[in-house]
């Protein structure tokens, strides 16, 4: 083993989306319908009927389902027939984690690289602040908060100038002299919950991989599951375990 095959690879100026928009996106853009939410999928007949809730009606023999897994827990999407129940009972089983980030810009860099508590990773869930900015040549100092499960409830629990206080006030105990509050200058925040096509975060790391492989399962030579919730249940919840699933699913269905 060389250094290089222990390098940590790093995007900078640049991320996850602008490797898929670069890649992926220019040869699938053309074919992609934006802005037309499924409601209903048909699938007791030989062509699959899917409908959108603008009314837009598509055909298919096979289909690839590709949404969070909170959409099917939720029951947004009708499926005629009804799912399986081992299939319904892992949608209904899974724990999927709460999700919240926020980005506060400061007049001054005075957190490190990463910050962690002691309950920073729990069954519970996850919250640590990271130097947003770290290694990106960026004029800013950008500190973000990225935060799941249980300890995410707490800052989506407030809002406006509750909740940026709560988080000035965290950052002031730990570094002290009230360094957070006086050197803060504006901040902005994502709750993943409120986002009506995510409802959370992922699948927590705790789960039952045996269900999540049982999410991941085609149906009938008809139904295929793509996506971070839709595996072989020894990984999930990140963009190369969707990456990984989309291409499990695609090699499926044109067997
Ligand atoms: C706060 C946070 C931080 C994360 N950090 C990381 C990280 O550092 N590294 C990492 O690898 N992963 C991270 N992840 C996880 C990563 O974002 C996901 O694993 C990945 O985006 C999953 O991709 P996906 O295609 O399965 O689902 P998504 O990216 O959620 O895509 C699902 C798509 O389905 C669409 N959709 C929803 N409902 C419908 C409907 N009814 N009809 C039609 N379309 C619909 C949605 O609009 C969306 O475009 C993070 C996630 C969160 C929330």
């Amino acid at each position: 083993m060389t250094r290089k095959d222990f390098a940590d690879l790093k995007f900078v100026g640049s991320s996850w989306l602008s490797f898929f928009e670069e890649c992926i996106i220019p040869s699938i853009q053309p074919k992609t319908i934006f802005n037309t939410p499924i409601s209903d999928i048909d699938y007791s007949k030989d062509q699959i009927e899917v409908k959108s809730t603008n009314g837009s009606i598509f055909t298919a023999n096979k289909i690839i389902i590709t949404v969070p897994l909170k959409i099917l827990q939720s029951g947004s999407i009708h499926f005629m027939p009804t799912l399986p129940s081992n299939k319904q009972n892992a949608i209904n089983s899974i724990t999927v984690w709460s999700g919240f980030k926020a980005f506060f810009k400061f007049s001054t860099k005075f957190y490190p690289a990463y910050l962690s508590f002691s309950n920073s990773s729990t069954r519970q869930g996850q919250i640590q602040y990271y130097d947003a900015a770290y290694a990106q040549n960026a004029p800013d100092n950008i500190l973000g908060l990225f935060s799941t499960g249980q300890p995410a409830e707490v800052y989506q629990n407030l809002s406006g100038n509750a909740q940026r206080d709560y988080i000035l006030n965290e950052l002031d105990t730990v570094f002290g002299n009230n360094i957070a509050s006086f050197n803060y200058i504006d901040h902005i925040v994502q709750n993943w919950n409120e986002e009506p096509y995510a409802r959370g975060a992922y699948i927590t790391p705790y789960e039952d991989g045996g269900q999540v492989e049982i999410l991941g399962q085609s149906l009938n030579n008809k139904l295929y599951f793509a996506g971070d919730a839709y595996t072989t249940g020894n990984d999930w919840s990140s963009v190369h375990a969707a990456a990984r699933s989309a291409k499990r699913a695609v090699d499926e269905l044109v067997q």
